[in-house]
């Protein structure tokens, strides 16, 4: 047994009503002790018992690290020349993916591996603790196991996402791609895999086909999540709900029944503000969604195309500017919302038992995060009561 007291915490955020003011749970001059990696007690800081350890963190915030449950990071290639184009007024469509395809194809397992942990490493200067990753930068059988073989070595939470857009070789042939993903490619990649995902869009799949993959995942053992409404309202919500995905991913056009059918369902509705913003594509109205009651989580959609951040204070910089989220709601999404559409329970808030993931700010409040766009306030990132990064 090891034990360390994290003291002196000016204001931290539990997630917890019962723990502390209002949703968020929040204790002044407070302490939180450690045990084996797992909270073993939150209260006074002038109370805090003998403990092998004692840091005290001079009055910053810590908040529950931020779980991160859209991330596509194993990848090679640049597209920063794709995206300078699109903001000198070109449209995003989904084609681009496929020069990532090609690069990541043609790199070497230590290229890819080099890359996913340089992401890594950024997250966790973002505070992140948790974050999922997805494969569809291979589209062929031995390369999608292949990086998810590499995800793999950085985190549980993987995705395979076969079905991400039809390689160039099946163009014109997507059910025969289809036909490849939900056999030969989901039987070498479900080993690697805990989730199934798939593009359910305009010029992507379509929702027979997306059905036809995410019930081929699920019959192998993965569980399913969705790209839904990024480009158009095809019925992938509808979709989403009807296969009890984890989460509805993107929601950029949401209609008023989609709203209903994600409030009346166990799907997170998880918004991706960085797509919007790197793609310059309307914001969607996030009110809609907390007013029906439905659970929102906020995702960096890391990936070289439409969204290249690992910033998750950034997003929710956004997310507050831009579609009408409250500061503590985009705390919340972040955080225990992101646990939930990874269907996670000993992550997301800070409580007796959980795994001791927390963030220590640089700053008074957690209301800074978004108060304070582009600013890098992390001054470390706990995992499992380790220091997994330290400014
Ligand atoms: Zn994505």
């Amino acid at each position: 047994m090891s034990s360390v007291a994290i003291t002196d915490i000016g204001s931290l955020v539990t997630n917890d009503s019962d723990l502390g003011d209002g949703t968020l749970g929040i204790r002044t001059n407070a302490a939180i002790v450690v045990v084996d990696g797992k909270i073993a007690w939150i209260g006074d800081s002038k109370s805090v018992g003998v403990t092998d350890n004692r840091i005290s963190v001079a009055g910053k915030t810590v908040i529950p690290g931020f779980v991160d449950s859209h991330a596509h990071l194993v990848f090679a290639g640049d597209r920063s020349e794709e995206f300078s184009a699109r903001m000198s007024g070109e449209s995003y469509s989904a084609g681009g993916i496929k020069t990532t395809v090609a690069a990541t194809r043609a790199a070497s397992d230590e290229t890819l591996r080099a890359n996913t942990a340089g992401l890594v490493s950024e997250l966790r200067r973002s505070g992140v603790t948790t974050f999922e990753s997805k494969s569809g930068y291979a589209l062929d059988v031995e390369n999608e196991a292949r990086t998810l073989r590499i995800a793999k070595e950085f985190t549980d939470e993987t995705t395979f996402l076969g079905a991400h857009v039809v390689p160039a070789e099946f163009a014109n042939r997507a059910d025969d791609y289809v036909d490849l993903v939900v056999g030969k490619m989901l039987q070498a990649a479900k080993s690697h895999a805990k989730w199934i995902d798939v593009f359910c869009d305009k010029g992507a799949f379509d929702v027979d086909q997306a059905r036809a993959v995410l019930r081929a995942g699920v019959a192998a053992g993965l569980q399913p999540r969705i790209h839904a409404n990024q480009l158009a309202d095809i019925g992938a919500v509808k979709l989403a709900v009807e296969l009890d995905c984890a989460s509805a991913d993107h929601l950029t056009h949401l209609s008023d029944k989609d709203i209903e059918l994600l409030s009346g369902s166990k799907t997170v509705a998880t918004l991706l503000p960085g797509a919007e913003f790197s793609t310059k594509s309307e914001y969607p109205d996030a009110r809609r969604l907390f007013a029906a009651g439905a659970t929102v989580a906020i995702a960096t959609d890391c990936n070289p195309g439409s969204s290249f951040t690992t910033s998750m204070a950034f997003c929710m910089a956004i997310a507050v500017r831009d579609m009408g989220f409250t500061p503590e709601q985009a705390l919340l999404a972040a955080t225990i919302g992101g646990a939930k559409a990874l269907r996670r329970e000993d992550v997301g808030a800070l409580r007796v038992g959980m795994r001791a993931d927390f963030v220590v700010l640089n700053a008074p409040s957690y209301i800074h995060l978004s108060y304070r766009p582009g600013v890098d306030l992390v001054d470390s990132t706990w995992v499992g009561g380790k220091t997994v990064y330290q400014r």
